[in-house]
């Protein structure tokens, strides 16, 4: 049952969990509820069992094993595992900066920060290209001896580009260099099987692949794991990597999502997925209105992703005229109670004022051909409403 009526196109900022993934975690609640940690009793036992079973089908979507797997709270912690874990243990080394991506989210470009403002790296931010692809040729200039991580995300939350992880890891795995991929919006974008290969720490959230929310994981390669100091302390689970009691139903709905992406019509999906997403570009942009897309415009962006620019129009309102019937997002934050323009828009090359005319519609799994058609005459009332107020 839908609470709302209303015609949901905001997918990466989350989405519902599968009713399947539900159905799988119901028994984790009230019946086999024992503490995973428990290791004198049978309680205990059945709880760990379906962690370890659920970090084995987590580590087989990207290549890796299960103790390669730590369970954290979502893509946000893992980010910050990553890169403060890394950081803080290697803070006597030689290796003193950092290269991130400069339309990474939030939680890598804060936890950037923090290396430099409380450790002393040097963080340096790779420019894009005006469709949000990393610049090869700063990287393999930027990259020397003195470089500790690589922190890039495979697919943009914003502007769904996707990167060329293979090219980048070669150029990180030449210079010594250590990969982390913020993989949150990856898995219903590319296919991961072999990830593990190239990225040597990979964050992932459940909440962006039809699973819970409050849980995701951070997977870092075994030879590594030593090289990272836990953020959080105490009793020494998940290998001292990251202490206090594992939500067993949580790992268990994040395992049967990425099941479902498993599956062996995850690419027919996506490509229908694509297809969808492109009608309803083709459609918004008939209505007759300068509407220009953001970022890539061939199979390099995830196929759900309509980042839409209108031109001469601002985002919010478009968004308020919209609600309560269609809902999309701006990638704009708000500090401090300062609203922002989007920092990836920006870093793409547009202006202020063309980052604030932009909108991020999300498609997913349960999108329908009724709901984008709806979608799009929605769109058209807002503009036209919103035309004769300017
Ligand atoms: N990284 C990216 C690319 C994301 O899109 C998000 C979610 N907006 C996150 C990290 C944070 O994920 P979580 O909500 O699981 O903390």
């Amino acid at each position: 049952m839908r609470i709302s009526q209303a015609i949901y196109l905001d997918h990466q900022a989350t989405t519902p969990v599968d009713p399947r993934v539900f159905a799988e975690m119901a028994p984790y609640f009230a019946k086999v509820f024992g503490n995973p940690h428990s290791v004198e009793h049978v309680f205990g036992w059945e709880s760990s069992q379906a962690v370890e079973a659920a970090a084995a089908t987590i580590g087989g979507l990207i290549g890796a094993d299960a103790d390669e797997i730590i369970f954290t709270s979502g893509a946000t912690e893992a980010n910050n595992l990553a890169l403060l874990g890394l950081g803080r243990r290697a803070a006597l080394g030689n290796r003193r900066r950092v290269l991130v991506g400069a339309t990474e989210h939030k939680s890598v470009l804060a936890a950037s920060r923090a290396l430099q403002e409380q450790l002393g790296y040097e963080v340096q931010y790779l420019p894009v290209d005006e469709k949000g692809f990393i610049d090869l040729s700063v990287l393999e200039c930027s990259l020397s001896e003195d470089v500790l991580l690589v922190s890039i995300a495979p697919v943009n939350n914003e502007i769904g580009t996707i990167q060329d992880i293979a090219a980048i890891s070669e150029m990180a795995r030449t210079s010594g260099t250590l990969l982390h991929c913020d993989g949150a919006q990856a898995p219903c974008a590319i296919d991961l099987h072999t990830i593990a290969e190239f990225a040597d720490l990979l964050s992932l959230s459940a909440h962006k692949i039809y699973g819970p929310k409050g849980i995701g994981a951070l997977y870092i390669s075994r030879e590594f794991q030593a090289r990272i100091e836990p953020l959080i302390y105490g009793g020494g689970q998940q290998g001292n990597l990251r202490s206090g009691t594992v939500p067993v139903a949580l790992c268990v709905g994040m395992a049967a999502a990425t099941m479902l992406l498993n599956s062996s019509d995850v690419q027919i999906e996506r490509e229908r997925l694509r297809e969808r997403t492109k009608s309803f570009i083709q459609h918004v942009q008939d209505l007759g209105r300068p509407v220009f897309l953001n970022g890539p415009e061939d199979a390099r962006r995830h196929p759900g992703n309509a980042n839409l620019r209108f031109e001469g129009f601002e985002a919010q309102s478009i968004l308020s005229t919209l609600q309560p019937h269609l809902a999309a997002s701006t990638g704009s934050a708000c500090t401090s109670g300062i609203p922002e323009p989007s920092h990836v828009l920006r870093a793409v090359g547009l202006t202020t004022d063309q980052a604030e005319a932009s909108i991020r519609f999300s498609l997913g799994r349960e999108t329908t051909d009724d709901d984008i058609e709806t979608a799009v005459g929605l769109i058209d009332d807002a503009l036209a409403r919103l035309s004769r107020k300017i």
